[in-house]
């Protein structure tokens, strides 16, 4: 089969590899639809993520067809529409039982920390991704769900992260009727958690990036006043203007270790490996909030150190609420959203790219060229 495969920082290509075999009587095999490329790819791509191997396929954002399942498999059976959320877990665990998927005790050998990702190298478990042709799915009977028949196959691969995630980042704001809501990143996950502030009572959204296509989509998809932080001399001081000087309720980080265009987070993380997240979206983040607000986070921040505002936060009686989301815990409520009109997840779709041009999709992704905003991966377009 044609999989992505990386070899190295900024260098991914596609290769011929073997066909995942059922290693496990609860695997599933899945013949992948449609992938995309995640904002979190980007860290991996950039040689960001610790014990990222050349050889290893990623892709946590994908949808596909059953090909084949293992023995004890009930609930999966081949030629099943299905889509796969992006953390591997058992069900079953003490985490897993309390709806903690993101949290999996059992799936991932190499870290306790972290749990099992598809595709996010051998630190979230070395599971091969979805950037392929086809994928194994272990825990078959737990992860996968049927596509409702109703819902479109974007709408659904934007279910598997993207949209789960950004919903899950205004749960965790604990949002209030009326509440202030600063997002800080209009990538898929900011947009996403703006419009989906909305629908818990927000009064009042307000989205920062320094990409104006990105601020303009956010304008338009999440109907949020904007800020581009790059024309303001210090956005914190912006958001304490706009907030009546006491800082907003809830502050959302969508941000978390982006690799581009930070240039102190690119020379102490690329260059000399210190540190594993820029925290300067979520330092702004807590800067921004007013005494006893709170903040939430559900970026990619890498295991290592991160020089987080800890002593503001303490002193300004923040709630930190953060999480990896559990993206299938989401699908019920997204389901709603989407069969009721309120929310259609592709409008953020800017590029569907070939599974062979993947290479040119990463680096269109990396550079932020062509006002990409989310690029989906298409293996049969070939
Ligand atoms: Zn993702
Ligand atoms: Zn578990």
């Amino acid at each position: 089969m044609k999989a992505m495969v990386y070899r190295g920082p900024y260098k991914v290509r596609v290769e011929e590899k073997d066909v995942p075999a059922i290693e496990h009587p609860n695997d599933a095999i899945i013949r992948v639809t449609l992938a995309a490329i995640c904002g979190s790819d980007l860290h991996l791509y950039h040689g960001m993520m610790p014990d990222t191997r050349v050889g290893h396929t990623f892709g946590h954002e994908f949808i596909g067809v059953v090909e084949q399942v293992g023995s004890s498999v009930q609930n999966l059976k081949p030629g099943d529409r299905v889509m796969v959320p992006f953390n591997v877990y058992c069900g079953s665990c003490y985490f897993c039982a309390r709806g903690l998927y993101s949290n999996c005790h059992n799936v991932n050998p190499n870290a306790t920390a972290v749990g099992g990702i598809y595709g996010y190298s051998h630190t979230c478990g070395g599971y091969d991704g979805g950037q392929a042709e086809f994928v194994r799915v272990p825990f078959a009977d737990v992860g996968p769900s049927l596509i409702p028949d109703w819902m479109d196959d974007e709408d659904a691969l934007l279910c598997t992260d993207a949209l789960a995630t950004g919903y899950f980042g205004a749960q965790l704001g604990d949002i209030v009727e009326g509440d202030t809501v600063v997002v800080f990143g209009a990538g898929p996950v900011g947009l996403f958690a703006a419009k989906s502030a909305w629908f818990m009572g927000a009064g009042r959204v307000i989205v920062i990036d320094h990409l104006e296509y990105r601020l303009e989509k956010a304008r338009e998809f999440a109907h949020a006043e904007t800020f581009n932080f790059a024309e303001h001399k210090d956005i914190v001081v912006e958001m304490k203007k706009a907030t009546g000087y006491l800082g907003a309720d809830v502050v959302i980080d969508a941000v978390g270790a982006e690799a581009d265009g930070n240039f102190i987070q690119h020379v102490t993380s690329a260059k000399l490996k210190l540190q594993g997240g820029s925290p300067v979206a979520l330092n702004w983040a807590i800067d921004s909030v007013r005494k006893g607000g709170t903040v939430s986070v559900m970026g990619a921040y890498g295991p290592m150190f991160s020089a987080v505002k800890f002593g503001d936060a303490l002193n300004k009686g923040l709630t930190l609420n953060m999480n990896q989301c559990p993206a299938k815990r989401q699908w019920p409520r997204l389901f709603e959203h989407i069969k009721n009109g309120h929310l259609k997840p592709n409008d953020i779709v800017t590029h569907r790219i070939p599974l062979e041009h993947i290479a040119e999709g990463y680096h269109i992704f990396s550079a932020k060229l062509d006002n990409v905003i989310k690029p989906l991966i298409v293996p049969s377009a070939g």
